[in-house]
């Protein structure tokens, strides 16, 4: 507990510092906490030093600890790459799914949406830096999915997510993080009846450059959990 205490006081202060650096506060960044792979007990403990909010790649995997968890009040976002087939349950999961990458998906997430009578927050991913590997829509194709999805009443877009390649050095990724924003304050002015104002992006090698960048919410597993097992992304 001690050592996930000190990790998460130190991850705090460096979130204040860096949103203080961008003119905001504290306030201004929420901490999605990642959790994938962590054992529900040590997420139990996380939840007790105060964190909310909680990231998973995997909709089977954020079933089992959404469930053991619940009635602690904690929010649950999906974070990783979602297939179609599981629009369903993620829709009855999460209270933000920040992988909305294609018009396919988000049909299937407003269908789900409908049925269970709720509206869904969601990002849109972006493929900023055109790595063959990443998930995300193009910049380029951006606004034409941006135009789908704010016609869809079932789904409310709050803003944008991006990963960065991965670096040990933050400052190479900075205008990956600019550009992320340039493109939300574009989409900001062709769709002023949405909000744009949610900004997901940076992670434990990054977070402090992207909220430097307006991130307004920073996706961070390592540097709170401690290091995964080799092999799990
Ligand atoms: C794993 C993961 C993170 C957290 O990565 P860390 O380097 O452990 O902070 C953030 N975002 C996504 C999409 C992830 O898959």
């Amino acid at each position: 507990m001690d050592e996930l205490a000190e990790r998460v006081r130190q991850v705090r202060m460096q979130v204040a510092e860096a949103a203080l650096r961008s003119g905001r506060s504290a306030e201004d960044v929420t901490i999605v906490a990642v959790t994938k792979t962590v054992p529900i007990e040590r997420i139990a403990l996380a939840a007790e030093l105060g964190l909310r909010v909680f990231g998973e790649n995997r909709v089977q995997e954020a079933r089992e600890k959404v469930a053991a968890l619940r009635g602690r009040l904690l929010n649950w976002h999906l974070i990783g790459h979602l297939q179609t087939n599981k629009a369903a349950r993620a829709v009855e999961l999460f209270d933000l799914i920040h992988s909305v990458e294609s018009t396919r998906l988000a049909e299937a997430l407003e269908r789900n949406a409908a049925a269970r009578e709720r509206v869904q927050p969601v990002l849109l991913e972006v493929n900023v830096s055109g790595e063959a590997s990443k998930e995300g829509v193009s910049p380029a194709e951006l606004p034409a999915l941006a135009e789908k999805i704010v016609g869809l009443p079932h789904l409310r877009v709050q803003g944008l997510m991006t990963i960065a390649p991965y670096t040990e050095h933050p400052e190479e990724v900075r205008p990956v993080f600019r550009r992320l924003r340039e493109l939300r304050d574009m989409l900001r002015e062709r769709f002023p009846r949405s909000s744009w104002d949610m900004l997901s992006m940076g992670m434990t090698n990054d977070f402090q450059v992207a909220i430097e960048e307006g991130a307004t919410l920073v996706r961070i597993g390592r540097a709170i959990f401690g290091e995964r097992l080799a092999g799990v992304q």
